[in-house]
Order: structure tokens, then C-alpha cells, then sequence
């Protein structure tokens, strides 16, 4: 249950450790948000602090989850939004806890999927 300290870890073992504790406390945030926030943005803290870490990229589904300013564990109708702007072709993702916006293209054409599977 131990992750060595080094930042040089480049076990690949351990990158897919930590991307399942990332997804783990997602969904443990997910579970537990309704009855304690302080708690699901405790478990996104430990969940970044992870990634960065062991240098594991957040997986893009669980990126909008989370509020990068201000750590909130996001969900959408509670403390979040998000909108389509059709004109720009892009998702407007805000954080009503801190008003932090993220703005996410979405239809991209072929041939943009860069970085699309780094990690895998
Ligand atoms: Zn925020």
C-alpha cells in the first residue's frame, strides 16, 4: 500500500495503480458529495496529489469532474454547469463554487486526436 517517494517512478505497475486509486476516489467523491462536500474534495485533493505524483494524467472523463482553480469536486446541476456553444463548437464547463470556466472543444475533425491515448 505504498507509493515510493521518488519522482522517478516509471513503473508502468504503478501508474496503473495509481490511475485506479484516481478512479476510486472519484467515485468514492461521487458517492459521498451529497452528504459531506468538504469530504469529496478531499478525496479529488488526494486524487490530483496521486497524479502528480506518479505523473498520471487524469483521465479525460474525470477531468470535468473537478474544478482545477479551486479543487471543487464538480457536479453538474449542484455546483457546476455546463453549456454548448455551437457557434464555437465548444462545452463550457463552470465551477459555480469559484466561477472558473473550462472550455472544451467537442466535435473535433480526425487528425486533431493528439495526445488522444497517451498513457494507454
Ligand atoms: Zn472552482
Amino acid at each position: 500500500m505504498s507509493i515510493p517517494r521518488t519522482r522517478r517512478v516509471k513503473n508502468k505497475e504503478y501508474k496503473e495503480i495509481a490511475l485506479e486509486r484516481i478512479n476510486i476516489l472519484f467515485r468514492e467523491a461521487d458517492a459521498v458529495f451529497h452528504e459531506d462536500r468538504t469530504l469529496a474534495n478531499r478525496y479529488v485533493q488526494l486524487a490530483r496529489k496521486i497524479g502528480m505524483k506518479l505523473n498520471v494524467v487524469i483521465p479525460k472523463e474525470l477531468k470535468p469532474r473537478f474544478c482545477r482553480k479551486c479543487g471543487e469536486f464538480l457536479v453538474y446541476g449542484v455546483n457546476a454547469k455546463h453549456r454548448l456553444d455551437s457557434t464555437q463548437k465548444i462545452v463550457i464547463y463552470t465551477c459555480l463554487a469559484c466561477g472558473n470556466e473550462r472550455k472544451v472543444p467537442y466535435g473535433l475533425e480526425k487528425g486533431k486526436n493528439k495526445k488522444e491515448s497517451v498513457d494507454s
